[in-house]
């Protein structure tokens, strides 16, 4: 079933998103080699508490944490840990969700740890093209898959993969409502996108295959043949007059 949100519904889940953006930045400030990614997630938490949210993840489906950090091949849902030190020459997925007055935020950026490959920020380059990209088709009108279809043929014209095994989706009063946002489609095909609709797109791109293996963990998806894995996510509101990104200082 899918929720079409008021406009005062709408302020909750900008504030929401704010202090996601908030806690990624402060995330990507504070990451450099040596740093384990628990200590990020206790300063995420840090931003999202003192904001007056509640962290979104912790204690979903039983997530232990406020970030899902990924690194490298990792693609999504990586887990914080104090044994996970980042190193130079990584790239680092963080994903994020607040709850400010019962209305859920989520969005997620991929940054390097120091100097990295050009391959690596490429891969981040294109993966936010992508979601730029995406974003621009959402207005009144357009179809889901237009959205999808923008993700896939910036990936796949840069050569990139395009993960099917998650999917951006909904989001509103619940972390994941309807309709799922794949990131791939034909134009034309797909829900109609109409005012108050919110949807969080959230490309997932690989350097190599997009075929996905799952961690003895229950959550970390890697890539299968163990290339690198970026990730970008806004929470997309769809306006009278086109979109608004939830969060995002203008
Ligand atoms: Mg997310
Ligand atoms: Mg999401």
């Amino acid at each position: 079933m899918i929720f079409l949100k008021s406009n005062d519904e709408l302020r909750f889940m900008d504030q929401a998103n704010r202090l996601v953006h908030r806690a990624l930045q402060a995330s990507r400030e504070a990451a450099k080699p040596g740093m384990t990614t628990a200590e990020l997630d206790a300063l995420a938490e840090r931003v999202i508490t003192d904001g007056g949210g509640q962290p979104a993840f912790k204690g979903y489906h039983g997530f232990p944490a406020t970030l899902c950090t990924s690194i490298n091949d990792e693609i999504v849902h990586g887990i914080p840990s104090p044994n996970v030190r980042l190193k130079e020459g990584d790239i680092l997925s963080v994903d994020c969700g607040a709850i400010v007055h019962g209305y859920y935020g989520d969005a997620a950026i991929t940054f390097p740890i120091g100097r990295v490959s050009s391959k690596a920020q490429r891969l981040i380059e294109v993966t936010k093209m992508c979601l730029e990209d995406a974003v621009e088709q959402v207005k009144p009108g357009a179809h889901l898959g237009d959205v999808g279809a923008a993700v896939q043929r910036r990936a796949e014209e840069a050569g990139f993969g395009v993960v099917r095994d998650f999917v951006g989706h909904g989001v509103g009063r619940a972390l994941h409502e309807d309709p799922q946002v794949p990131n791939y489609g034909k134009p034309g095909h797909g829900l109609v996108l109409k005012p108050g609709l919110v949807i969080a797109i959230e490309p997932m791109i690989t350097e190599g295959s997009w075929q996905v293996r799952i961690d003895r963990d229950g959550w970390t998806a890697r890539t299968e043949d163990g290339k690198l894995a970026a990730h970008f996510e806004y929470s997309v509101a769809v306006t009278e007059q086109g979109h608004w990104v939830l969060g995002r200082e203008e």
